[in-house]
């Protein structure tokens, strides 16, 4: 943990060495003793410090400066640092001033010049004054800061982003914050380009995208290698669980992830019916476990890459990234799975990401502490999201098409939402609207049988109606049902015999699609499981079937 800092500011370069001297001797241990020779470079000094998130404790500073004096610099410098301790340097005629900003800054003390024998007139005042400032202070966080407004959308998205890849951050919500919206004030665009990002060496980053992010934080965004034996699209259960046996088995292994390793299973708060887990486990932890392990067997993970489009060049395969680059390999495995579907209803789309989240949005539980939470949808996923929210929320009210639970859900979840005193479910019930200026304030919820419209107020509402394939990125290339889940192997057959496109004598492999050499697993695949294991099943099991794919070509 770096030490706190003394900040020691005279233009006098004499004097300002002696309490350099002074300081030093006494408080090295424990400090970290900075000097500078003017208000304004101390200025400057003091907010790289803040953007670095480094902690002062206490300004000695002379009150006789050219340009800017001690007082007018030290009314300055506290509102970046509130609590750091305030001491002038004056001669004996400046003792009115002194005294004047004890009132006006708060001044916790003023020393007389010549401050001889320090171990008399220095050390015990402010001994004193750093005792104080400790008790009152706890170290800062040494990692990443956002900081930004809550309930805004490009911040969540940025939470979201660095959660789902478990990147430690500090959210620093700048309307609660004082010191630090100063220090963004301060900034070429100030407030008007927000989050900003505090890196721990102090730079920042003004509302960078999820993939700048990512390469500031050293994570792998281009391919090391020219060709691979397997390029995988997607890092959910499947994905990870065909890198994790290719690359053990010996592939050239690349896996891109256009957000965060995990997929669906890694927002799930709770899974509790994986192999192997008898008390359940979170997505976040078999995410991460996953993305160790395959990466431990030497697959490259991209993060932040978005694939838009496969291309055949026999006998290779090519895969587009959204950045423009592109992965050339033999086999190519697609495990996009799915993603949320959207809920059209008016006023909705400005409040995603200020009360309106699609998903658990764990990140978001603590902001609603104590408030009254709207749950949409009533499948395993609303249910798991109701009882996450019921930990941290006044209320869940969940909103259910349907009659019962019991017809969507499983029955282990329905007898917990029962057991669970403050979540409520209101059954026949269709959203039709949402209102709110800047943040979610109320929703309009029609009962479907009595066709009564009720409107509730509401903090927030978490929305789980249900998942489509994500496989844009194949349209035109490969075989899809007309839903865009991808058609493999027996489904692709027509009385018995592959398509009439395929270029083989042999039919197409269990999970290969209707290009030979790209295969699909997971929830994007027509008849799969639509659960973690099922995944990783077809994951794993894939690996198989691209050996005997690479032997032919
Ligand atoms: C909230 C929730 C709770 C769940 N709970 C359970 C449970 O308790 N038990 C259970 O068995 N199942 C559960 N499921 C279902 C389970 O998570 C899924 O069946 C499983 O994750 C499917 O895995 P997948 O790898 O096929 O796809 P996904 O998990 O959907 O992963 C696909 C990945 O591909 C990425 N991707 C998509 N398109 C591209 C592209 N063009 N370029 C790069 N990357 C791309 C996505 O970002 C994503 O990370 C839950 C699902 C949700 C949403």
């Amino acid at each position: 943990m770096p030490k706190p800092v003394i900040l020691a500011v005279d233009d006098d370069p004499e004097v300002l060495n002696a309490v350099d001297r002074d300081l030093r001797q006494h408080f090295r241990a424990d400090y970290r003793v900075m000097k500078v020779g003017s208000g304004a470079e101390a200025l400057d000094t003091t907010r790289q410090l803040k953007q670095r998130g480094s902690m002062i404790a206490l300004f000695l500073v002379d009150e006789r400066m050219p340009e800017m004096t001690g007082t007018e610099f030290l009314g300055e410098a506290i509102k970046l640092y509130p609590d750091a301790r305030k001491v002038l340097l004056t001669a004996y005629a400046d003792t009115e001033t002194a005294i004047a900003a004890i009132n006006h800054i708060g001044l916790d003390h003023y020393l007389l010049k010549p401050w001889e024998p320090p171990a008399e007139r220095l050390y015990p005042v402010l001994d004193d004054l750093l005792t104080d400032w400790r008790a009152r202070n706890r170290p800062p966080f040494d990692g990443i800061r956002i900081a930004g407004t809550a309930l805004s959308s490009s911040s969540y998205a940025l939470k979201d982003f660095l959660s789902g890849n478990q990147v430690p951050y500090q959210w620093v919500d700048l309307d609660e914050d004082a010191p630090t919206r100063e220090l963004v004030l301060a900034m070429p665009e100030g407030m008007q380009k927000l989050p900003v990002v505090f890196f721990p060496d102090g730079t920042p980053m003004v509302q960078p995208t999820p993939r700048h992010l990512a390469e500031r934080l050293g994570m792998q965004t281009h391919a090391q290698r020219p060709f691979y034996d397997l390029i995988v699209i997607g890092g959910g259960p499947a994905g990870l669980a065909a890198a994790v046996y290719g690359a053990s088995e010996g592939l050239r292994t690349i896996l891109v992830e256009r957000y965060a390793t995990g997929g669906q299973a890694g927002t799930s708060s709770q899974i509790e019916n994986y192999l192997g887990f008898p008390t359940g486990v979170s997505g976040a932890d078999l995410a991460r476990r996953a993305t160790i392990q395959a990466k431990r067997f030497g697959t490259e993970i991209l993060t932040a890459q978005d694939v838009v489009e496969i291309k055949r060049n026999d006998p290779y395969r090519v895969v587009k990234l959204s950045d423009g680059s592109e992965l050339s390999g033999y086999a190519v495995l697609i495990a996009s799975g799915m993603e949320v579907r959207r809920l059209d209803v008016p006023g909705l789309e400005p409040l995603v990401g200020a009360g309106v989240f699609y998903g658990a949005a764990l990140t978001e539980a603590a902001a609603y502490r104590d408030r009254d939470v709207f749950v949409v949808g009533g499948a395993n996923s609303a249910g798991q999201g109701a009882m996450f929210f019921s930990r941290h929320a006044k209320s869940v009210t969940m909103l259910i098409r349907g009659s019962t639970l019991s017809t969507s859900m499983s029955q282990y979840l329905v007898d917990r939402i029962n057991e669970t005193k403050n979540v409520r479910v209101l059954p026949n019930s269709v959203v039709r609207g949402v209102k709110g200026t800047d943040r979610l304030e109320s929703i309009n919820v029609e009962n479907v049988e009595t066709k009564e419209t009720t409107e509730y107020p509401a903090a927030a509402m978490f929305i789980f109606i249900g998942t489509a394939p994500r496989t844009g990125m194949v349209t035109g290339l490969i075989e899809t049902d007309g839903q865009g889940f991808i058609l493999t192997g027996r489904d692709l057959m027509i009385d018995g015999r592959p398509p009439r496109e395929w270029p083989l004598l042999r039919d197409p492999f269990l999970f290969e699609t209707s290009v030979p050499g790209v295969f699909a697993a997971g929830d994007a695949r027509r008849g799969s499981g639509k659960r973690v294991a099922s995944a990783v099943g077809e994951g794993s099991a894939t690996v198989s079937m691209i050996h005997e794919y690479l032997a032919t070509v």
